[in-house]
């Protein structure tokens, strides 16, 4: 029966997170397994309306195909949000995608033959090394410290022939790890000298509620960079609108010719909607009200984590995003933690899924977007229970 599906399907598996979120469905569970935004801050009622207007206004157009590329009005506006935080972009560069999710598959095809060199991270973005994983690259990884990637370790890869280096440098998924600024500065420098791609994934950057905003990755790289944005953490993920800046031309125009025959282009009707709503709302302060909220629940999250869970555990202190990273004493498995911890109604995702050299096994996930002040206290108490009983 396997004879009936394509190489490239027999490596990759579901995402074990999607598979978890079944299991947390249970209302009783507190889940900080999911890599969800907070329901509540969606702009529902700003969205209804803007959906009104769209369909008053401009029904048929927004019902109609459209151009690959994206709505104009929604590029010029992706790129004077840019040009707000000093990164100048033209607008003919940026091309809406369904999702930032859809440029890791679009990146994939028109860069990745099978056993191509790919560096990412370690722990890596699991949806990106999904994505990935159907062109058949060789994965080469990268150790995240606190400030970002080991440059020695990055060097020897490009050294070895990467093509591409693929990172999420603000509050990455899912350590909540961010580049400083010298690290930064030194990824751009290595990805010139050695002529690697540098794609930048950055749906988190504009949820920073600690320290001073950084440059991207990107605005250092003089040759080869992409830059990916998204719409899903900073108003709703359901719209599925994200973009990509691919200042390089030959490399815009060969987006252009996947995404044509991947989905022609992202739904013309969320774009509008989406456009509408930018163009009628602020959305700067929504943002900030978010950020305003994460950084409550993060604080909250660290906090109960010093008081519930037991010496020897160690944790990262994300300034932003969504996501805080629990490392453990070694030779524990945080895959044999979920069980116990599920039996008494809390969840997370174990760390090992994010490596793709099946290390991690001591790492965990915590999300502290999805879950309210009240739920995080109860939440960790428990988990901190299953681990120090874990522990013993
Ligand atoms: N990149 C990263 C690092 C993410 O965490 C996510 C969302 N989980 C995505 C891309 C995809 O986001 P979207 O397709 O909703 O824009």
């Amino acid at each position: 029966m396997s004879q009936q599906f394509a190489r490239r399907m027999s490596t990759v598996h579901r995402s074990f997170i999607r598979e978890i979120l079944k299991v947390t469905a249970d209302p009783e569970i507190i889940s900080f397994a999911g890599g969800l935004p907070n329901p509540e801050l969606f702009p529902v009622p700003a969205m209804d309306k803007a959906a009104h207007e769209v369909f008053a206004n401009i029904g048929a157009t927004a019902l109609q195909y459209s151009t690959t590329e994206g709505d104009a009005g929604l590029r010029a506006i992706i790129a004077e949000r840019y040009a707000k935080r000093g990164l100048t972009v033209d607008p003919d560069t940026i091309l809406v995608t369904t999702g930032s999710q859809q440029i890791l598959d679009l990146g994939g095809k028109i860069f990745l033959d099978r056993g191509d060199k790919v560096v990412i991270e370690r722990p890596g973005y699991l949806g990106a090394i999904q994505a990935f994983s159907l062109f058949e690259p060789e994965f080469v990884t990268v150790s995240l410290d606190d400030d970002g990637p080991n440059l020695e370790e990055l060097e020897a890869a490009f050294k070895a022939g990467a093509k591409c280096f693929y990172a999420v440098p603000n509050f990455q998924n899912p350590s909540g790890v961010s580049y400083s600024l010298e690290k930064r500065k030194g990824v751009a420098a290595l990805c010139d000298r050695y002529g690697v791609l540098f794609l930048e994934d950055d749906p988190y950057g504009e949820l920073r509620f600690l320290g001073e905003d950084l440059p991207s990755v990107f605005s250092f790289c003089k040759t080869k960079g992409l830059l990916c944005g998204s719409f899903s953490k900073i108003a709703a993920p359901g719209f599925r609108i994200g973009w990509v800046v691919a200042p390089q031309k030959d490399i815009y125009d060969k987006l252009v010719i996947a995404k044509q025959a991947a989905d022609l282009h992202t739904s013309t009707v969320a774009q509008a909607i989406m456009r509408r709503y930018l163009e009628t709302n602020d959305i700067e302060a929504h943002v900030a009200l978010i950020r305003e909220r994460y950084g409550r629940q993060r604080e909250c999250m660290v906090e109960m984590i010093g008081k519930y869970f037991p010496e020897g555990v160690t944790i990262t202190r994300p300034e932003g995003g969504m996501f805080l990273w629990v490392t453990m004493p070694d030779g524990c498995s945080s895959m044999e933690l979920l069980d116990m911890a599920v039996r008494d109604k809390v969840a997370f995702v174990p760390g090992r899924p994010f490596y793709v050299d099946g290390s991690g096994e001591n790492t965990l996930r915590l999300n502290f977007s999805n879950s309210d002040e009240a739920r995080i206290e109860e939440g960790i108490k428990r988990l901190g229970r299953s681990i120090q009983s874990f522990l013993k």
